[in-house]
């Protein structure tokens, strides 16, 4: 008999498999016309029995509704290699899902008419079913980096329910670990966490996940391009504003000499044009608002606040003028971090202003780096 007729026979009758057969009754059941005592206690007693073992069935099947049921197998073909793969699989699919790719009554139950999943390669695909096959047992310790977001990215598409709660976690340790990747990750791997986390609907592992990617960029470890193409398609603001400011730190000695910015054609016309206003704007910023020192607050047991101020302006000018030639006037954000890192030093400013004075004075400054580095996305017009 061909596969698919057994698997139909087997569907069709399972459920009357559980009850008893005729000839599995009590004899004394079957051919005493006038009920005794003695069966009376045996039909008392079978009905209970058949009672537990429907409560026992009762119990199996929500399990096996919530969970899955992994002892019917559907083929599964990807590319070139057929896979066996648990029924349960597909029953923790939504109906839409089940539709997409396939999933019927009848769909997959022979190796010749598999069900095809195109959305992975053969590869990605083993990963998913061995860690469903494993699950609850898996450890994140032992999956590399990939494996780790291949499971996550795929049981979310699917919408695997089991292994959606059991990533989160395990991605958030991963992220928050002493090891955590987010220091050494190249671009494409924070493309996929921010891609994961946007579909997980986390705001605390995209304000992680971006704050680290714009410090990898803005200390020149990677290329801008990457978050602000990815920024641009997803609407994300504030890490849009950051990579402009990375790509235009790359690419404004060009755009004082009127040459190409955009060489190798990876921004839309758009991009180009944030990237020409944050230059202006950026530039602007500097010469009228930068340059000067923030006001502050006189502190509470300053007695000679002028003396103060004097000495703060003057130790101000100073420093400005040791800039380093290599910070450009379109970098306002490192221009403003070496003025606080060389006045939180300058012992004639420790000497001179009142000790209350000087620590409102250096939070004024931080609090003006912090302004700009918030607000980067007005310079760039977005
Ligand atoms: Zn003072």
């Amino acid at each position: 008999m061909p596969m698919a007729v057994i698997h139909k026979t087997r569907l069709r009758y399972r459920k009357y498999e559980d009850f008893p057969k005729v000839n599995a009754l009590p004899a004394a059941i079957i051919c005493s016309s006038t009920p005794t005592a003695t069966t009376i206690r045996q039909v008392r007693s079978l009905h209970m029995k058949l009672k537990e073992k429907d409560a026992n069935h009762a119990v199996k099947d929500k399990l096996d509704r919530t969970k899955g049921d992994r002892r019917e197998f559907r083929f599964v073909r990807v590319n070139d290699r057929l896979f066996k793969v648990p029924e349960g699989f597909f029953l923790q699919m939504s109906s839409t899902m089940q539709s997409a790719v396939g999933f019927s009554s009848n769909g997959g139950l022979t190796p010749e008419k598999p069900i095809f999943l195109v959305h992975q390669s053969e590869d990605q695909f083993k990963q998913i079913l061995t860690a469903y096959n494993a699950f609850p047992s898996i450890d994140p310790h032992t999956l590399t980096l990939d494996h780790l977001l291949t499971i996550s990215e795929l049981s979310l598409h699917y919408g695997l329910k089991e292994l959606n709660s059991w990533f989160l976690p395990a991605f958030r340790d991963l992220i928050h670990s002493a090891h955590s990747p987010l220091r050494t990750m190249p671009n494409f791997l924070f493309v996929r966490m921010m891609r994961l986390s946007l579909q997980l609907k986390d705001p605390q592992l995209i304000g992680v996940i971006q704050a680290a990617w714009a410090n990898r960029f803005h200390i020149g470890e990677l290329s801008a391009v990457w978050a602000l193409i990815f920024a641009d398609t997803h609407c994300l603001r504030d890490l849009l504003g950051h990579a402009c400011y990375g790509y235009l730190l790359r690419e404004h000695s060009k755009l004082e000499t009127g040459e190409n910015i955009n060489e190798r054609g990876l921004l839309s016309p758009r991009q180009v044009l944030y990237i020409k206003s944050g230059h202006i704007s950026l530039r602007t910023y500097w010469r009228v608002v930068g340059r000067r020192p923030p006001d502050f607050e006189c502190g509470p047991e300053c007695v000679l606040h002028s003396h103060c101020d004097r000495v703060w302006r003057a130790r101000w000018a100073v420093v400005l003028a040791q800039m380093p030639s290599g910070l450009s006037e379109v970098d306002p954000l490192n221009r403003l971090g070496f003025m606080l890192d060389r006045l939180k030093e300058d012992t004639i400013v420790e000497a001179c202003v009142s000790p209350s004075c000087r620590l409102s004075a250096l939070k004024a400054l931080a609090r003006q780096r912090d302004r700009l580095s918030h607000q980067l996305h007005h310079h760039f017009d977005i």
